[in-house]
């Protein structure tokens, strides 16, 4: 009987999402099964193909079916468990099945020369512990809760909270050691390799030659020779950014993703995954264990918690029971009140000079997420919200304020609504100003500034973290790249300027983001022996988010926010699908966008769904960009309404030229 196989062509036209049968030749019929790639005949071209099923009925007359024309050498087969995620894929993230294996089998390419990653010499100054540490008592437990639920083949993904400082490393590293002793394989995610820099030299000391890493600076190549080796079994743990999840491990045990609650886990481009959702999903197919880890677990990880989906580990202490930094929220409306109108308070001034005369350091973080063109009063602080939603509102270049969310719109102020103060506009600091600022109040200080600016060259991330940790330096300014995972025991004082900017981004995750940045900003201060110190400068000393971090009580900022986002239907407690529609020509756009709302509408007349309008930025690169957000407790139905339109583009001419993307339970602003 001949063997058929429906193959996937690796072409991109959407009008090609579909499978086509071929013949499988008998003698290839020993290579050719599920994930094999192959060549074949289309049109007048030999293309690349992947093979997704064999059977044994033709679909059409068996005469009029073509025959695969080879198997090439180093054709690269899916493992099966990739096959069955990247199906899962294509219906999850509403994308097409050719972007959806593309994105879990990376391209073979030739590389140059292989180049092993090692960390720079310059880093070898920051101290890294390589021996073992006994264990504490709460470490100890997570790991045995986790050991006994591992060992008895229960697989609930589990929660490893622990305040910054807590040492979930350790724990990682236990656990990583006991699924590979028993000959599997470990998955590490990292938000960006370069901010965790020094958790990753603990891997390395520990783990040793058992560990590759992959970043994403690597080319396409380098990236598939490290899968090449994780497939061969040359390596047992990966650890990596988002994309690392697609390791081809042949037999995952264990995926880890740290810090869980970072946005970059959320891909940018098609399909636009969550390495958390394809990471349990990866978990649910192979059997591997699933460990969240974060001192500010995102409300999704949380509410599985308290919904009984996910375990609860927990490190409630910093090891070695180091005390918190003391935090100070300084509200800098009465600063301003009292006439002083520069960037440091009074209070964060006197601290510094403190801190320089000890011989201490001191980090400053300028919180500039989020920051678009909303108005605030530097007097009484308020910021202009749109009366229908809960977010700020926005100044476009009709001089009108807009709302991102509904469409509201009002004329631009020019005193402010609640105090009458005329200090009321934009607000847009940077940490160039910062920093000579300080250059001349302070002469005699050291100051590095890290930012976007700064670190665009080869390894200069490295060289000014290492510089601040051999103590070239006594004060590190920066954006949000300094404030996470670094561990530098003499800072004593972390200053955070502007702590409430973040809550005005232009999304409902504003506050969970702002009570992270300065969670974990808090979390540099004090890991020595010596007692640290948190200065938080603020325009909104009542926002919860600014509260509860203070306070660095994060079952009470869960709370708070879990509450309005029940009450606002938005995620965790309801899925949202963001279609984003992008095209050069503004004209065009809104016929589009209008026509996909009416499309969804008289397809599910009772789907919430909200009214076309501007993205948050409107045009970038001469670009327009408009929106229509849907949201359902049903993430079925947001599916449904995805494939409508995916379908649409294909057959209605209102689509053409436009680009559209889905976006599932976004995770930034549009
Ligand atoms: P987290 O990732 O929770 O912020 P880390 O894993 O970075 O915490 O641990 C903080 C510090 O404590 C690190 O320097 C680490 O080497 C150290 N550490 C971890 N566990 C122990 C332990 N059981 N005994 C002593 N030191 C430990
Ligand atoms: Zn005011
Ligand atoms: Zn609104």
């Amino acid at each position: 009987m001949p063997t058929f196989a429906d193959i996937i062509i690796d072409l991109n036209p959407k009008s090609l999402d579909k499978t086509f049968q071929y013949l499988v030749p008998d003698e290839l019929i020993e290579l050719v099964s599920p994930g094999t790639q192959v060549m074949v005949p289309f049109g007048q071209r030999s293309v690349k193909g992947i093979v997704v099923s064999l059977s044994d009925s033709p679909k059409i007359e068996e005469e009029k079916i073509k025959s695969i024309t080879e198997v090439p050498k180093r054709a690269k087969k899916i493992m099966g468990d990739l096959m069955i995620l990247s199906a899962w894929m294509k219906e999850y993230y509403a994308c097409t099945l050719n972007q959806a294996l593309r994105t879990c089998l990376p391209v073979k390419e030739k590389t140059k020369r292989r180049k092993e990653i090692e960390p720079p010499k310059e880093a070898e100054a920051i101290e890294v512990k390589g021996e073992e540490t006994i264990l504490t008592d709460a470490q100890k437990k997570a790991l045995d809760t986790f050991l006994s639920d591992y060992d008895a083949g229960i697989r609930k993904p589990f929660l490893l909270y622990g305040v910054t400082g807590s040492g979930k490393t350790e724990v990682y590293i236990k656990m990583i050691e006991h699924v590979i002793s028993e000959g599997k394989q470990a998955i590490v995610l990292i938000p960006e390799i370069s901010l965790t820099y020094q958790t990753l030299r603990r891997f390395y000391a520990r783990l040793q030659d058992k560990v590759a890493v992959i970043h994403s600076k690597l080319s396409k190549g380098q990236r598939s020779d490290y899968f090449e080796k994780a497939e061969k079994g040359e390596v047992s743990v990966m650890i990596g950014p988002r994309s690392a999840v697609f390791t081809p491990f042949p037999d995952t045990g264990l995926i880890i993703i740290d810090e869980e609650q970072e946005t970059s886990y959320k891909s940018e481009i098609v399909p636009k995954y969550h390495a958390r959702e394809v990471a349990q999903k990866r978990a649910e197919i192979t059997g591997a264990a699933l460990v969240f880890g974060s001192a500010t677990p995102s409300l999704e990880v949380y509410e599985g918690v308290r919904r009984g989906k996910n375990t609860l580990l927990s490190l409630p202490n910093r090891v070695n029971d180091r005390a918190m930094a003391r935090t100070v929220v300084v509200d800098m409306r009465a600063e301003l009140s009292r006439g002083n109108m520069s960037m440091l308070s009074k209070e964060l001034s006197d601290a510094l000079s403190d801190t320089l005369q000890k011989k201490e350091q001191a980090m400053l973080f300028l919180n500039r997420r989020g920051l678009m063109g909303f108005i605030s009063c530097r007097s009484c602080g308020h910021v202009i919200k749109c009366p229908h939603c809960d977010v700020s509102l926005t100044l476009h270049k009709d001089k009108r304020l807009h709302c991102h969310y509904c469409g509201h719109s009002e004329d631009n102020v020019d005193k402010c609504p609640k105090c009458g103060s005329k200090y009321i506009g934009s607000f847009k600091p940077g940490t160039e100003k910062v920093e000579a600022f300080l250059r001349k109040k302070y002469e005699n200080a050291r100051i590095l500034r890290m930012d976007h600016d700064t670190t665009r060259e080869k390894d200069s991330y490295e060289k000014l973290l290492s510089a601040f940790a051999k103590g070239e330096a006594d004060i590190l300014i920066g954006t949000q790249m300094i404030v996470k995972g670094h561990d530098f025991p003499n800072v004593t004082l972390m200053g955070i300027l502007a702590a409430d900017l973040s809550l005005n981004a232009l999304d409902f995750r504003s506050a969970e983001r702002t009570f992270d940045l300065i969670t974990q900003a808090a979390g540099r201060s004090g890991r020595g022996e010596k007692e640290g110190k948190v200065i938080i400068q603020t325009y909104r000393p009542d926002s919860y988010a600014v509260t509860t971090a203070a306070a660095q009580d994060y079952e009470a900022f869960e709370k708070e926010e879990a509450a309005f986002r029940r009450l606002m239907s938005y995620p965790p407690f309801a899925h949202m699908l963001l279609l984003q529609f992008i095209g050069n020509k503004r004209e065009k756009l809104l016929p589009a966008a209008e026509a996909a709302y009416s499309l969804i509408k008289e397809s599910d007349p009772g789907l919430f769904l909200m009214q076309p309008r501007d993205a948050g930025i409107s045009k970038i690169d001469d670009e327009y960009r408009m929106a229509v957000t849907a949201k359902d407790g049903d993430r079925l139905r947001l599916e449904k309404a995805a494939s409508l339109i995916s379908a649409a583009i294909l057959t209605e001419k209102v689509f053409s030229g436009i680009t559209v993307f889905f976006d599932f339970d976004p995770v930034r602003g549009f």
